[in-house]
C-alpha cells in the first residue's frame, strides 16, 4: 500500500487556482450530512474531497469518482459554518480532468446526456409512490423511464380557475415575493435540476402560482422533485425566495391530502434506489466500474 505523504505546495497551488477556503474546514462533516447525494448513498462526500485538498492529493482528486457524482446543487456550501465552498473544488477538479483530457469527448458528452434525462427517473418515481411505492428498480424500467420523455397532456386552463387562492397560499407567495417575479428564467437556468420543461421547471412553478393555479401546483408531480438548495433565490434579481415557497407547497400538498402521509417516506426510499442507479450509471459511463 502506498502511503500519501501532505504535498504543501500543491495544496497552495489548488488554493490558489480555487477560491473554495479549503484550509478554513474543521471536518465537522456538516457537509456530508447535506449533500442530498450522499444522503441517498453514502458516496459523495465533499468533507472528504475538501480534506485532499488540503493535503495537496491534486492527483488522486482527479481520479476520483465522487468528483462526477455531485449534481451540483451547493447544498454543501449553504450548510458550511466556516463558508468552505466544497462544490467550487468539485467544479475546478471537473474543469481540470476536462482541461487535460483525462476523459474523453464522448465520455463527457455521455455523461452530459445522462444528466440532462436523469430526472425523467425521477419524476416516474414520484408518480409510483403516489400510487404505492418503489420497491425494485429493474434495469428494464430504469432505461424505459430514463429514454421516454414525460408527456404531460396539454390542459386549457379557464378563467374560472384562475386566482383560486386561499389565505395560506396568498400568504406563502407574499413571503416570496412571487409576484415581484418578471418570468426572466434566472431560477431556471441557475437549477440544477431544470433540464427539461414537461419534468421540472421553477419559472414555471412562480408562473403557476402568479396565476393563482393553487389547485394545479398542490397536485403537480413535479413539485416533489426540488432538493430545496436555494439556488433559484440565489440567482434572482428580484429577491424571490422561490424555494421557500416550493417547501410550503409540498407542506401544503400533505396537509390538505394531495398525497397521503406515508408519502415522504416512500419517497425518501425511492430516492435511495434511485441515486444508487444513478452512481451505477455514472461508473459505467467513466470507465469506473470497469476491472483493471
Ligand atoms: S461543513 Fe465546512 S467545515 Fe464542516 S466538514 Fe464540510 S467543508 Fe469542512
Ligand atoms: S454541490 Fe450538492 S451534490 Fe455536490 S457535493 Fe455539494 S451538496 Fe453534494
Ligand atoms: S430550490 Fe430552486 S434551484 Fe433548488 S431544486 Fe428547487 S427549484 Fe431548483
Amino acid at each position: 500500500m502506498t502511503v500519501l505523504r501532505p504535498n504543501p505546495q500543491m495544496r497552495d497551488a489548488i488554493a490558489r487556482a480555487v477560491d473554495a477556503e479549503a484550509t478554513l474546514c474543521w471536518t465537522c462533516g456538516s457537509c456530508d450530512s447535506e449533500c442530498p447525494v450522499n444522503l441517498a448513498t453514502s458516496r459523495l462526500h465533499p468533507r472528504k474531497i475538501i480534506r485532499m485538498a488540503n493535503l495537496g492529493f491534486l492527483d488522486e482528486l482527479l481520479r476520483l469518482p465522487m468528483i462526477w457524482y455531485c449534481i451540483t446543487c451547493k447544498r454543501c456550501e449553504h450548510i458550511c459554518p466556516n463558508l468552505v465552498k466544497p462544490y467550487a473544488l468539485i467544479a475546478y477538479i471537473r474543469e481540470e480532468v476536462i482541461r487535460r483530457r483525462q476523459i474523453s469527448h464522448e465520455m463527457l458528452r455521455r455523461y452530459r446526456d445522462f444528466i440532462s434525462r436523469f430526472q425523467r427517473v425521477r419524476w416516474h418515481a414520484v408518480e409510483q409512490c403516489l400510487h404505492g411505492g418503489l420497491e425494485s428498480l429493474s434495469e428494464k424500467v430504469w432505461q424505459e423511464w430514463l429514454n421516454t420523455p414525460v408527456l404531460q397532456l396539454p390542459r386549457m386552463i379557464h378563467q374560472k380557475e384562475l386566482n383560486i387562492k386561499t389565505r395560506g397560499f396568498i400568504l406563502a407567495a407574499k413571503e416570496a415575493d412571487i409576484s415581484s417575479c418578471f418570468n426572466c428564467s434566472e431560477c431556471s437556468c441557475a437549477c440544477p435540476l431544470a433540464c427539461e420543461r414537461s419534468v421540472f421547471d421553477p419559472q414555471w412553478i412562480f408562473r403557476m402560482a402568479n396565476y393563482g393555479l393553487c389547485n394545479e401546483l398542490l397536485g403537480s408531480q413535479s413539485i416533489w422533485l426540488c432538493i430545496a438548495c436555494g439556488r433559484c433565490s440565489e440567482a434572482c434579481s428580484q429577491l424571490v425566495k422561490g424555494h421557500n415557497f416550493i417547501r410550503w407547497v409540498k407542506k401544503s400538498a400533505v396537509e390538505k391530502g394531495f398525497v397521503d402521509e406515508g408519502f415522504d417516506f416512500r419517497l425518501s426510499d425511492a430516492e435511495k434506489l434511485i441515486y444508487c442507479r444513478y452512481l451505477e450509471e455514472i461508473d459505467r459511463i467513466m470507465g469506473f466500474s470497469e476491472k483493471p
